[in-house]
């Protein structure tokens, strides 16, 4: 069945040109209409026959979501709801720093099936995967903003991309690719709840992405209280998996652990993670708690983070806290989107 035509690979759409009788070289030119340049229509894709082009736009139809509410933040991030063609809407970041770089953080999934328990976006379920492009046009509409290019990548955004693996990875080589948005992959970031058989599969992708993993807790109790879809993945497996793959590897990837109140920031909880991080090649980002609305979870005190930062440093565990930005504009991951609602 035919798709919209942002919904291929770069090797899908390379076979899907070959088929209509193409030759090889017209797949890297659309690619790079759609990827390079951010076109919108075949109809600019000048150097594609005509006949191709009316082709095409019959058969897969481009389409680019559109910007229905941006936010900018005193901090200078800008927060964007991006609308797409049936209009189900996901919330993209744009981090500019002072050293030239531009970091997004984009979703992978329009909500999200995990429901943990002190994240806006698992309030309300999935309602879709994204498709390749959609979450490459996040990338395009933050650099289109800006009028700079995205140095960096984070899909830290709404939605668990390893439940929609293959079509994050296939975003992935698109923003990678040097024809097409030519990002590091060494600056391209993907955050997971810690879905053992996806952290597998990435360990043994050729490029050097980075890997992150929402912790939260190393104590199996309290981790299961506020990640129920994970309680399956135990945290034991799921560092045997973390060696493995830092042993295939050779990188080191991040645990970010969200200290909540009397919820994972006791003595104990310090000293099981200190014990799980232990010969495990990582770095622990502690994040400030965005907190949200009417939840009965609250964020601890500055003290009590750089108290666990200090800790995890003095038992040889590399360890930062992040600075939270963005809040004065709903930072946290899923509000802006449930606000919009
Ligand atoms: N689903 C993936 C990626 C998206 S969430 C994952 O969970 O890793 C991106 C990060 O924001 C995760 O570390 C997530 O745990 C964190 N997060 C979610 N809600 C938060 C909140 N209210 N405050 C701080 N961090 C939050
Ligand atoms: Fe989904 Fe990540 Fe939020 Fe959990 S923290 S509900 S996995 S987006």
């Amino acid at each position: 069945m035919n798709q919209p035509v942002k919904t291929y690979s770069i090797e899908t759409l390379q076979a899907l040109l070959k088929e209509n009788g193409l030759p090889a070289f017209r797949a890297t030119q659309m690619l790079e209409w759609l990827y390079g340049k951010g076109v919108t229509s075949y109809e600019e894709m000048t150097n594609m026959p005509k006949a191709v082009r009316e082709q095409f736009a019959e058969a897969y139809p481009l389409y680019t979501p559109t910007v229905a509410d941006k936010q900018v933040s005193i901090d200078g991030s800008r927060k964007y709801l991006l609308r797409f063609h049936d209009d189900v809407i996901v919330e993209t970041v744009g981090l500019p720093s002072n050293d030239g770089r531009l970091t997004v953080c984009c979703s992978s999934q329009a909500g999200c099936a995990m429901g943990c328990t002190f994240c806006a976006t698992g309030r309300n379920g999935l309602t879709r995967d994204l498709a390749v492009g959609e979450i490459v046009d996040q990338i395009l509409a933050v650099q289109r903003d800006f009028g700079e290019r995205v140095t960096n990548v984070v899909v830290m955004g709404q939605g668990e991309p390893f439940a929609n693996y293959d079509n994050v990875l296939a975003a992935l080589r698109i923003m990678n690719h040097p024809k097409l948005l030519s990002i590091g992959a060494r600056h391209i970031t993907v955050s997971t709840c810690g879905l053992i058989e996806g952290i597998n599969k990435f360990a043994e992708e050729p490029e050097q992405f980075t890997l992150a993993i929402s912790l939260h807790a190393a104590r199996q109790e309290a981790r299961d209280k506020i990640m129920p879809a994970v309680k399956n993945q135990r945290l034991g497996a799921l560092r045997q998996a973390l060696e493995r793959y830092a042993e295939t590897t050779g990188r080191r990837f991040s645990f970010e652990y969200a200290l909540m109140e009397g919820v994972n920031d006791s003595e104990e909880d310090l000293q099981e993670l200190i014990t799980y991080c232990k010969r495990l090649l990582c770095h622990v980002n502690l994040i400030p708690l965005n907190e949200i609305d009417d939840s009965p979870i609250h964020p601890v005190s500055n003290d009590v983070m750089r108290y666990w930062r200090d800790a995890l440093e003095n038992a040889g565990t590399p360890a930062s806290i992040r600075a939270s930005r963005g809040s004065d504009i709903a930072g946290a991951c899923g509000q802006l989107a449930n606000k919009y609602k």
